[in-house]
C-alpha cells in the first residue's frame, strides 16, 4: 500500500487529520497531527533505528513531575513500539521490513497507549506550552507539534535573535584554545600510547575519544567554534594520534633494548616517518585520528538559533472525508 493511503486509512481509524505537506517525521507522504482527549498526538512515516522504515509517533502531554513514571506507564501498552520519554513527550518508532504494520493494528496500539498515558500524565488541554494561557490550535515549533500563543512565539524569536546576537559577537580566545587543545592533545598522546602498549592495538575508538577531548578543550578555551578553531582541533587530534604512536614505539624499544624513556623517545622521533610508514597501524591511526578529529567538528558546528514556527494549515481531504460529505 502508498504510503500517503495507509496514512489516509489511518487517519480515518484515529480521526487524526492528515496533512500531507508536513514532513514532521522525515518521509514526503506527511503525518497526522491532532489533539485526542487534550493531548497532542502525531503518527507517521519515517526512518528508525540504523536507518529501516518506521512508523513513528509522538504524544505530547503537559509537563510532568516525572518523564519515568510516564515511560513505566506506556511500557506496558507499546507493543512492538521502541519508546523513549521526556517531561513533555513520548517518542515511538516501529521498524518493519516487509510492508507496513496494518493500520488496524496501529490504530489500536495509539488508543491503547492514550489509555495508558492517562494514568500517568495530565492533558495539554490547549494551553500555551510557556505561559498556560488557552490556545487551541496547534501549530509547529521545530516540526514539533505543540500549542504556543503568539506573545510567547515574538518573546522566543526575540530571545534566539538575541542570543545569536550575542553568540556572534562573543570574543574568540585563540591563544587560550590553542594551550587547553595542546595539554589535552598530550594527554591523549599519553593515553594513546599506553593503551596501544598494554592492548597491542589501536582503535578508531581511541581516536574519537582524543578527538572529542580536545574538541572539547579547544573550544573552553576559544568560548565559540570558528574555522580557525575547527582547524585547530583537527590539527591538533591527528597530532595526538600520531605522537601516542611515538609513545608507544618508545615504550617498545625501551623495553627491548633497556632504554630510559626519554632516549628511546628520541630515537623514534627522530626515525619517525620511517616507522610510521614500516609499520602496519602506523599511518592507519593518523587516519584514524583525522576521522576522530572530522567526528568532533560535525559535532561542535555553531548553535542553531532559530524557532521556526508553522501553522499546520488545512488537512488533506482523504477518500473517506470525501465520501461522508
Ligand atoms: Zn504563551
Amino acid at each position: 500500500m502508498k504510503n500517503a493511503e495507509w496514512l489516509s486509512q489511518l487517519s480515518s481509524l484515529t480521526g487524526l487529520p492528515y496533512y500531507q505537506q508536513h514532513r514532521i517525521f522525515g518521509d514526503k507522504s506527511g503525518a497526522l497531527v491532532g489533539i485526542t482527549d487534550g493531548y497532542i498526538v502525531a503518527v507517521g512515516l519515517g526512518k528508525g533505528d540504523g536507518g529501516h522504515a518506521a512508523v513513528k509517533a509522538l504524544l505530547r502531554y503537559a509537563k510532568a513531575q516525572d518523564s519515568n513514571h510516564v515511560k513505566q506507564a506506556l511500557d506496558a501498552a507499546k507493543g512492538k513500539f521502541k519508546l523513549a520519554t521526556d517531561e513533555t513527550t513520548a517518542r515511538l518508532a516501529q521498524t518493519y521490513s516487509f510492508g507496513k504494520p496494518d493500520a488496524t493494528d496501529v490504530a489500536e496500539r495509539m488508543r491503547e497507549l492514550l489509555a495508558a498515558l492517562k494514568t500517568a500524565a495530565s492533558p495539554i488541554n490547549g494551553k500555551c506550552e510557556e505561559c498556560g494561557k488557552a490556545e487551541p490550535q496547534i501549530l509547529l515549533l521545530n516540526d514539533v507539534p505543540t500549542h504556543y500563543c503568539s506573545g510567547c512565539q515574538v518573546q522566543l524569536t526575540q530571545k534566539l535573535d538575541a542570543d545569536a546576537i550575542a553568540y556572534e559577537n562573543l570574543e574568540t580566545n585563540l591563544p587560550l584554545g590553542l594551550l587547553y587543545g595542546a595539554a589535552a592533545a598530550l594527554l591523549g598522546s599519553i593515553a594513546w600510547g599506553g593503551v596501544a602498549y598494554l592492548l597491542h592495538r589501536i582503535s578508531l575508538w581511541g581516536a574519537i575519544f582524543i578527538g572529542l577531548l580536545v574538541g572539547k578543550a579547544v573550544v573552553k578555551g576559544t568560548g565559540k567554534v570558528t574555522w580557525t578553531a575547527r582547524i585547530m582541533i583537527g590539527v591538533l587530534t591527528a597530532a595526538s594520534a600520531a605522537f601516542g604512536d611515538c609513545i608507544f614505539y618508545a615504550l617498545i624499544l625501551m623495553n627491548e633494548n633497556q632504554l630510559a624513556f626519554m632516549p628511546a623517545l628520541k630515537a623514534v622521533l627522530l626515525n619517525f616517518w620511517k616507522l610510521e610508514s614500516d609499520s602496519d597501524g602506523g599511518l592507519l591511526s593518523v587516519v584514524f585520528g583525522l576521522i576522530g578529529a572530522g567526528v568532533v567538528m560535525y559535532i561542535t558546528r555553531k548553535p542553531a538559533f532559530k524557532a521556526g514556527f508553522v501553522a499546520l494549515g488545512t488537512p488533506a481531504i482523504t477518500l473517506s472525508n470525501a465520501a461522508t460529505k
